[in-house]
């Protein structure tokens, strides 16, 4: 944290900060905990990339809105860093999951008319588009997710002839791979793994780190599968609170295969062959 940074802190809380301790384990950011002569303790963050850090904060207050699952409050938000509520961790219970999956079934009834978002914000440091293109998910999804994922790894030098044949094929049989998903724009996290929750000093799940937008659920549920999934106690109290459609398994890997690709434009080849065969499978 800058000098600036813990004056202007203090000034805006009106009392001294007693300590600071970095807190490790994040990917980009800048992260402490801050503790005040009021015993109070807070969570600072900043980006090399300040505008990051704003569309991180319109998504954690956009999450706000939905009231049914824990957000940490945004407390002080400037152009170059953020101080919210610090969440105590501790140990999830046997209901953990159960609990989290219901609320955040909840969540996703929280709608709005329009896919997208009113900003642009980032999935990891890439951009993620926004822009509403009409009130069809299939071409939402399309175009701002898959499409725009494929034209920069074109830019990165990732496509080759196979690679493209295919997407061109995938591009064909969008529609009907996308039949049968709900046309509902739920509230999205929109990037939840097992790094982007914590279990609050109640047991409650936490939401962090979000790449908030209004989309079909689906695609929130398929993100949590990327590494490999949460407790199977969370899908079916989700599934009990708010019913997928019978056939979500089948689309679950074309909503997995935007975050692979943005892995490949993030981290490289060595999520070539998983983009590749994702995409055979729909195609063939
Ligand atoms: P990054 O954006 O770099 O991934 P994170 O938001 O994940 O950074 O934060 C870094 C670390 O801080 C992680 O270990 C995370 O668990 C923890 N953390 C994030 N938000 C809070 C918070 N509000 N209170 C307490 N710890 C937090």
């Amino acid at each position: 944290m800058t000098p600036q940074h813990k004056t202007k802190i203090e000034i805006l809380l009106c009392t001294k900060i007693k300590t600071i301790h970095p807190v490790g384990g994040g990917c980009i950011a800048n992260a402490c905990q801050v503790l005040t002569e009021k015993e109070e303790k807070f969570f600072y963050k900043s980006y090399s990339n300040n505008e990051i850090l704003k569309c991180e904060i319109n998504g954690l207050n956009e999450l706000h809105l939905a009231k049914n699952i824990k957000i940490p409050k945004v407390i002080i938000a400037e152009d170059d860093f953020a101080l919210m509520e610090f969440i105590d961790q501790s140990n999830r219970d046997k209901n953990f999951f159960e609990t989290f999956g219901r609320s955040f079934a909840q969540l996703h009834k929280y709608c709005s008319d329009n896919f997208g978002f009113y900003e642009n914000n980032f999935i990891g440091a890439n951009r993620q588009v926004n822009q509403p293109i009409s009130n069809n998910w299939t071409e939402f999804y399309f175009q701002n997710r898959l499409l725009y994922q494929f034209k920069l790894a074109e830019k990165n030098g990732y496509v080759d002839n196979n690679f493209r044949d295919l997407f061109y094929r995938l591009e064909n049989r969008i529609d009907s791979i996308l039949t049968g998903c709900e046309n509902i724009p739920s509230l999205l996290h929109g990037d939840l793994w097992s790094g982007n929750y914590l279990c609050d000093e109640d047991g409650a799940a936490c939401l962090i780190d979000p790449a908030v937008y209004y989309g079909n659920r689906e695609a929130d549920l398929a993100m949590t599968k990327l590494f490999g999934g949460f407790d199977t106690s969370f899908y079916s109290a989700y599934n009990e609170e708010y019913k997928l459609p019978n056939d979500w398994k089948y689309r679950e890997n074309i909503f997995i295969l935007y975050h692979v690709m943005n892995h490949l434009n993030l981290f490289g080849t060595s999520y070539y062959s998983q983009t590749i065969s994702i995409i055979k499978n729909y195609v063939k």
